[in-house]
């Protein structure tokens, strides 16, 4: 018998996700047909990876660097798009599998298409499940395709709960490592720089992530993925600071019982769980020695200190587009840290009065259909722009 070959996709191949991804498919390079990569700014690396992949199709979104990447790739018989629509363009292709992993909300369209299409979807996009969770949800059950979380977190929480009644689950918690200032008091984060947060002490992510992981934003957006993707209740789900970052998730079940996921901080874990559809794959790593760790530390974390995880709690608990707002608000604040014409506290506090305004003129409260949910974010990027010379 021949092997059976896996078509597959990888939306933002160029990222520290996509990347991983791509290392994952050369260990078993006879296993998989790649059809098509995304990129954006980084076309020489997307073209490079698409030459040793072989794809058919790549698209770089930035419409700008459309030229050059035809270019570089006139020798190879790889067709070439641009623009969002390029990036749709490959992701409405016909395969089996795709790896979301374009970072913010530029994520949710082409996510949204490859599930349209019926493919399975490796969804590292957290942003997505957040912004439009129950459309992703409908599409994919719709479609009979699976909807599979990268996230370490979420990966770690399948893998609890996998074979368990659902009902027999009382609560989970996802662990925090703190990210860069996990050590530094409240008045030590008034005036750090985008460079200090971008350091992370345990994981090799992209930028935008790294940062929120140090204001607990990124936790915020993963209490709201945890929600959609388990459908579980704000009180069912614990955040607790880990800065070992080698627990990713713990599973609490009726009877007392705990299951904790314990694994290295390396995310082609979880990728490999998802690209194998939740098999297990073989990937040779260093296992975690838990006697050289000797100890494993959790604590609550102070709300005072990452506002930002409390105002996810509100999100969480409100429902509606309030998850679309949140992410967009947070998502512009973020450009204004990068830019230095905001501080580090003042991401929450501009997400926060954004999310105050919208909530006062009931806009967060409709269905969450696509056209509202494309709405609400550029209404929420509009009202925190206005906040951000405030704070
Ligand atoms: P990176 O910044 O490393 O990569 C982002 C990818 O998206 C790149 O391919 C980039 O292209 C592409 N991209 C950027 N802007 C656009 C746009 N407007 N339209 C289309 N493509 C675009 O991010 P990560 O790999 O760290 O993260 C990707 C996603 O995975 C995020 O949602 C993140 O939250 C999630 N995630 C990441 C983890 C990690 O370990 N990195 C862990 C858990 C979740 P280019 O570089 O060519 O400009
Ligand atoms: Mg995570």
């Amino acid at each position: 018998m021949g092997i059976l070959v896996k078509n597959i996709s990888i939306l933002g191949a160029t990222g520290s996700i996509g990347q991983n991804t791509l290392d994952l498919v050369l260990k078993e390079r006879d296993k998989f047909n790649v059809v098509g990569l995304t990129g954006s700014d980084n076309i020489e690396l997307l073209a490079e990876s698409a030459i040793k992949l072989k794809a058919d199709v790549v698209a770089t979104a930035n419409e700008s660097k459309f030229h050059d990447l035809r270019e570089i790739l006139k020798k190879y018989q790889i067709e070439v798009c641009a623009g969002v629509t390029g990036v749709l363009e490959v992701a409405s292709r016909q395969v089996d599998w795709v790896m979301s992993a374009i970072v913010g909300s530029a994520g949710l369209l082409p996510g949204l298409r490859a599930l349209e299409t019926g493919a399975n979807l490796a969804l590292a996009n957290k942003e997505s499940m957040v912004a439009a969770g129950p459309i992703m949800k409908k599409v994919a059950k719709m479609k009979s395709a699976k909807l599979m979380p990268v996230d370490s977190e979420h990966s770690a929480i399948a893998q609890l709960i996998r074979g368990e009644e659902r009902d027999s689950l009382s609560k989970i918690i996802i662990t925090a490592s703190g990210g860069a200032f996990r050590n530094l008091t409240k008045a030590k984060l008034i005036d750090v720089t985008p460079d200090q947060a971008a350091q992370h002490p345990n994981w090799n992510m992209g930028k935008r992530i790294t940062i929120d992981s140090a204001s607990l934003f990124n936790k915020a957006l993963e209490i709201i993925e945890a929600k959609e993707f388990f459908d579980l209740k704000s009180s069912d789900i614990e955040v607790l600071i880990h800065p070992q970052s080698l627990v990713h998730a713990i599973a609490s079940f009726c009877d007392g019982g705990m299951k904790a996921h314990i694994g290295p901080p390396d995310m082609r874990h979880a990728i490999a769980y998802a690209l194998y559809e939740e098999k297990r794959f073989n990937l040779t790593m260093p296992e975690v020695n838990l006697a050289e760790v000797g100890t494993l530390e959790f604590e609550k974390p102070d709300m005072s200190k990452y506002p930002a995880l409390e105002l996810g709690y509100e999100v969480l608990a409100q429902g509606g587009l309030a998850g679309a707002a949140f992410n967009a608000a947070k998502e512009e604040a973020l450009d204004n840290f990068l830019d230095r014409k905001l501080s580090f506290l003042g991401m929450a506090d501009v997400v926060r009065a954004t999310m105050d305004e919208l909530s006062s003129k009931n806009r967060l409260s409709s269905e969450v259909e696509i056209e509202a949910v494309i709405d609400i974010d550029l209404q929420a990027r509009s009202v925190a722009k206005k906040f951000v010379g405030k704070y």
